[in-house]
C-alpha cells in the first residue's frame, strides 16, 4: 500500500480494513462522517483511491431535528451502490444499509434490537457466545456504533485515549456473537489481506486482540497477558492499551498475577496473598472475556 494513499485515508479518517476490504470487492459500501471534513480530503481521495463518492447532509436524521446538520460520503467502486447506500440511509431502512456496508444479517438484526436500549453491545455479545470466544470478532477498540449521545460526550472527552488503538479491529461492526460464524469470515478475510498488505500492522492488531479482558464497560477495562482457568484469570502482565479503569487499583493489579471473578465482586492476589477486592454494581460489570 503506498504512501500517498495511507495519508489520504487517514486525512479522511477512513480505516485501513475498510479501504482494502472495498477495493478487493469484499465490502460494497464505506459510509464516513464527513460532518467535521474538508470536503476537498474527500476529493482527493477519490482521485487517489479510483472510487466514487456520494456526499449527503441531513437536517433531519431518523425523526429528529439536528441541531446542526450531518454530512456522510457513501464510498463505493460502484455509483449505484454509493446512491443505494444514502437512500437506505434516508429512509431508515437499517436492514438494507447494514448489507450494503458489508455487514451479516445475523449481527445486523440483533444490532437494530438492541438500537436505543441501554445495553452494552459488548456484553451481549458476551452472552451470546454458545462456543469460545473469537478474536476476530473483538471489538473492544471499535467505538464505531457503540456509544450514544451521552456516551459519546465521554468517547469525545477522551478523544486521544480511545483513538490511540481505535485500528485494533478486525471486523468493524457489532458482532450478534463472540463466536458469530459470519463474522469470524470477514475477520479472518481481513487478516488475510492486511498481511499481504500491511504485515506489521496485522501483527500489531492480532497481539491486541488475542487476549483476556476485565471488561466493565465501553471506557473501564482493562488487558492482560494470561491465560483463564475456571473462571480465574491467572496473568504475568497488564498491557498498555489505555482505559479510564482507576490508576489507583490498576496500580494494584499490576502487581499482582491472580484474579478471581466472582457474581458480587473480584478478588486480585499475587499468588497466595489478598492485594484487593473490587466489589461489582451487578453481575456483568466486571466479566472476564478470554480472548486468547
Ligand atoms: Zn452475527
Amino acid at each position: 500500500m503506498n504512501t500517498k494513499l495511507m495519508r489520504q485515508l487517514s486525512i479522511c479518517g477512513i480505516d485501513i480494513q475498510s479501504y482494502l476490504l472495498l477495493k478487493r470487492g469484499f465490502k460494497p459500501v464505506i459510509r464516513l462522517d464527513v460532518t467535521e471534513n474538508n470536503p476537498n480530503n474527500i476529493e482527493n481521495f477519490i482521485k487517489v483511491s479510483e472510487t466514487h463518492v456520494f456526499i449527503k447532509t441531513f437536517d433531519e436524521y431518523y425523526d429528529q431535528k439536528l441541531s446542526r446538520p450531518l454530512s456522510f460520503a457513501y464510498i463505493s467502486l460502484s455509483e449505484d451502490l454509493a446512491q443505494e447506500a444514502y437512500e437506505a440511509n434516508k429512509t431508515r431502512d437499517l436492514k438494507s444499509l447494514g448489507k450494503l456496508l458489508g455487514y451479516p444479517e445475523c449481527c445486523i438484526d440483533s444490532f437494530i434490537r438492541n438500537l436505543g436500549t441501554s445495553v452494552n453491545h459488548m456484553i451481549e455479545s458476551f452472552l451470546n457466545t454458545k462456543t469460545k470466544l473469537s478474536f476476530y470478532c473483538n471489538s473492544l477498540f471499535n467505538f464505531d456504533s457503540k456509544v450514544d449521545e451521552y456516551l459519546n460526550k465521554i468517547y469525545h472527552d477522551y478523544y486521544n485515549i480511545f483513538t490511540a488503538n481505535d485500528n485494533f479491529f478486525l471486523i468493524r461492526h457489532m458482532p450478534c456473537a463472540f463466536d458469530c460464524k459470519k463474522s469470524i469470515e470477514i475477520g479472518r478475510k481481513t487478516l488475510e489481506i492486511l498481511e499481504e498488505e500491511l504485515p506489521e500492522l496485522a501483527e500489531k492488531i492480532v497481539f491486541a486482540l488475542k487476549k483476556p479482558i476485565l471488561y466493565f464497560d465501553y471506557f473501564n477495562w482493562i488487558v492482560f497477558y494470561g491465560n483463564l482457568k475456571d473462571n480465574v484469570l491467572y496473568y504475568s502482565k497488564v498491557l498498555p492499551y489505555k482505559s479510564l479503569f482507576p490508576g489507583n487499583n490498576l496500580k494494584i493489579i499490576k502487581e499482582g498475577n491472580r484474579i478471581e471473578v466472582l457474581d458480587d465482586k473480584i478478588i486480585v492476589y499475587k499468588d497466595s496473598k489478598f492485594l484487593l477486592k473490587i466489589e461489582k454494581q451487578d453481575k456483568y460489570k466486571g466479566v472476564i472475556m478470554d480472548f486468547s
